[in-house]
């Protein structure tokens, strides 16, 4: 299957991304396709069937989506959902003929489930193909169209081009990452990075509020000093800094910290099974942990570690 066949798409797992990513996709493709959906919940895959009539088409399984769809795409919470999708005797996606169907999960979870489905794939039904293709850019960017893919492929792979075309309908960049399961490593360790830029840019801010340092000033100066960074310039975890950061709307909206905590767990135990030594990922990760456990915090955007290290959010009174 050389061409991206846009007529028929599945879409399995209709949540706070999925329901976007399907949104775009039956907006983008032509009028004669169909879209393919199914979610256990009822409620989002009949809101999306009644909202395009016709175009999109409710299933009762992933088995029933795939024998509808040339291309199945899937959006779900954790590798055990992922497992389940795909390899459920009864109603999981490869319990049917597969013939050359190309199935991309999106979803973040281990390295390992990922490898299991597509090596089960691969013995079951070798003309078709699985691809990791986990995704950044949140429920904004997702209503948007403008997430970024880390597709676990080769610049070789024969199916690049349509995968290309497919998700560009959904997001605006598409970096393949080399091969089986590297889409997934690289959206770990860029969460892992991300996650610990977020604790660090917290503390330094809580300790120079604390020092007398305004800190719109502080952040400033990170700006033009060698700290500068991505969550300091557009998610400043400090309220008040970022108008439209998540932490000057009481941390509403964003990557919720729970979903941190996950991403960085995964990206510990990757490194843990990869024989790379981390100095900071315990202290991370327990942070997460205890800041998902703190009602002040769990479902707030993970930006919130400020609040939970005891960062002074009414710092406007001081200066
Ligand atoms: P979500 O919990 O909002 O949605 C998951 C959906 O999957 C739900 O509708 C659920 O009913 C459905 N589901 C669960 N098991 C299923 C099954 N067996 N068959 C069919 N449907 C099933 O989660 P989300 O926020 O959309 O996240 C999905 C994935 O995307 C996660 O791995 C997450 O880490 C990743 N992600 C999320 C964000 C974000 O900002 N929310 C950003 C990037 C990546």
């Amino acid at each position: 299957m050389s061409q991206f066949d846009s007529t028929q798409v599945g879409f399995i797992g209709l949540g706070a991304m999925g329901k976007h990513m399907a949104q775009q996709l039956v907006k983008k493709l032509p009028d004669t396709a169909h879209v393919y959906i199914y979610d256990v919940a009822n409620a989002p895959v009949e809101e999306l069937a009644q909202e395009h009539p016709g175009k999109v088409i409710p299933c009762t399984s992933p088995k029933h989506v795939t024998q509808n769809s040339r291309f199945i795409l899937s959006m779900v919470p954790e590798g055990s959902h992922v497992r389940s999708v795909y390899l459920d005797e009864k109603s999981g996606i490869a319990s049917t003929d597969l013939g050359d169907r190309v199935m991309i999960d999106c979803s973040t979870i281990d390295l390992g489930t990922s490898s299991s489905v597509k090596t089960h794939i691969n013995e079951h039904h070798p003309a078709a193909s699985f691809y990791d293709a986990p995704v950044s850019g949140g429920t904004l960017g997702a209503a948007k169209g403008t997430i970024a893919f880390f597709l676990g492929c080769a610049e070789s792979d024969p199916h690049l081009v349509s995968l290309t075309a497919l998700l560009r309908l959904m997001g605006q960049t598409i970096i393949p990452c080399g091969g089986p399961t590297l889409g997934l490593a690289a959206k770990l360790c860029n969460n892992y990075l991300s996650g610990l830029i977020a604790i660090g840019s917290s503390e330094a801010l809580n300790m120079g509020i604390r020092a007398g340092l305004d800190p719109r000033v502080l952040s400033t100066v990170f700006a033009a000093g060698t700290a500068q960074n991505t969550i300091c310039d557009r998610w400043n975890p400090c309220p008040g800094i970022v108008v439209d950061a998540p932490s000057s709307n009481d941390y509403q909206g964003g990557f919720k910290v729970q979903l941190m905590k996950k991403d960085f767990s995964l990206a510990v135990q990757l490194a843990d099974s990869v024989g790379a030594k981390l100095a900071l990922g315990h202290e991370g990760l327990t942070t997460y942990e205890a800041a998902t456990e703190d009602p002040r915090c769990f479902d707030r955007d993970s930006r919130v570690v400020f609040r939970y290290l005891g960062g002074d959010e009414k710092w406007q009174g001081k200066f």
